[in-house]
């Protein structure tokens, strides 16, 4: 498409954030719908790691992504005048010996030098936590502030196009025209998160849902500025709270706070830090995932003009902004995009 068109964007998580926000910077029209509701993106704890630690190799495309987000984030702290990203050291407690091989054979590397610091004899004998096999300080991660930020973004999409808070309601669509009540557009790009199951256009495609728990913990004695891991996260969030998570439970839309999610994150959190705390809050929430761990983005094979960014598995906060960006480059300005996420991949006739 050449000039300025005039965009319908469905959801208003992460995805559908960045999406708008890249689409405004193009100069496009952009009106987003969002129903504020089982939203994944103010569930999340916004992690930003740079490496999968049981076999210590990088994140998918972490090289590109992490440098984006810095900006983009960026970006929006400045339109808030607030901090939304925040740089921090993971401390990772190895599960293994082999865990631990992995990092010293790769700490030397030129692609992994920049995330992996060199294990000193403090790292190994760090009494501080529970640590059998000796732990390892990450660089480069980092996490967003989600809550904030997902209202930030909204902010400013209104600012700069039209946030409508309601239930998009696709009794009321025609796909062949793209009308939407009165209005047409030029194109509808569908960013639902786990919603997508109610899309009469997209559903068959294989979106999985995760669901995952979090804690909120006060602990009084455990003065931490790093974020441990092992078994799961420990984030240092001031004040002498923590936030601990995450579960994952597969194939579930139930998006409830559970006993067994809270006794699960106790006991990991147990298993690391031997202090006294006390369970100050809980979440849930559902992520999208897809089989092969890609987002699934691109145009409706039969529905011209009809577009999904979806899938964004565990990661959303990490692959949305630069994926947004190489998305709307597309569609806009026919730049090649990343073939690893095309919705071809998948038959949904
Ligand atoms: C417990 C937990 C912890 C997580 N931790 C992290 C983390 O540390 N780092 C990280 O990167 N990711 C994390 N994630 C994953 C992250 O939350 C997702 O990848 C991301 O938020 C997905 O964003 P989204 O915009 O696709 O979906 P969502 O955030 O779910 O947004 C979709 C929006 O679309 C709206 N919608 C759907 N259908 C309609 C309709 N018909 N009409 C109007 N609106 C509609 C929904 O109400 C919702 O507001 C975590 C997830 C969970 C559950």
């Amino acid at each position: 498409m050449n000039g300025i068109g005039r965009f319908l964007v469905v959801g208003g998580g992460v995805a559908g954030i960045a999406v708008s926000k890249h689409l405004i910077d193009q100069g496009q029209k952009v009106t987003l719908i969002d129903q504020n509701h089982k939203k994944s993106s103010t569930v999340a704890v916004g992690m930003l790691n740079p490496i999968v630690f049981r076999r210590m190799t990088k994140s998918w495309r972490v090289d590109d992504f992490l440098p984006y987000c810095e900006s983009f984030y960026g970006f929006f702290e400045n339109t808030a005048k607030q901090q939304l990203f925040f740089p921090i050291t993971i401390r990772r407690f190895f599960s293994s010996e082999q865990e631990r091989q992995f990092w010293l054979e790769k700490q030397e590397r030129f692609d992994f030098k920049k995330y992996l610091n060199v294990i000193l004899a403090e790292d190994i004998d760090y009494k501080r936590a529970n640590n059998p096999f000796g732990s390892g300080r990450l660089n480069g991660a980092a996490y967003v502030q989600t809550i904030p930020f997902v209202d930030a973004g909204l902010n400013w999409v209104n600012e700069n196009g039209r946030v409508i808070q309601e239930h998009f309601d696709f009794i009321q669509f025609d796909p062949f025209q793209r009308q939407y009540k009165e209005t047409a557009y030029d194109g509808v790009i569908f960013c639902e998160g786990v919603g997508v199951t109610n899309n009469p256009y997209f559903r068959k495609l294989p979106v999985e849902y995760t669901k995952g728990e979090t804690i909120t913990v006060l602990a009084k004695e455990l003065k931490i500025s790093d974020s441990y891991n092992r078994k799961c996260f420990i984030l240092p969030q001031g004040n002498d709270t923590y936030r601990v998570g995450a579960t994952y439970v597969y194939g579930t839309l139930n998006d409830t706070v559970t006993l067994e999610g809270r006794i699960e994150l106790e006991e990991k959190f147990q298993a690391v830090t031997n202090t006294s705390y006390t369970v100050i809050d809980q979440h849930a929430g559902i992520r999208p995932t897809t089989p092969d761990r890609r987002p699934i983005i691109g145009e409706h094979p039969e529905f011209e003009g009809l577009f999904i960014f979806n899938g964004l598995g565990t990661k959303g906060y990490m692959i949305a902004p630069l994926l947004a960006k190489e998305f709307v480059n597309q569609i806009v300005n026919n730049h090649p995009f990343d073939a690893e996420t095309n919705l071809s991949r998948f038959k949904i006739l």
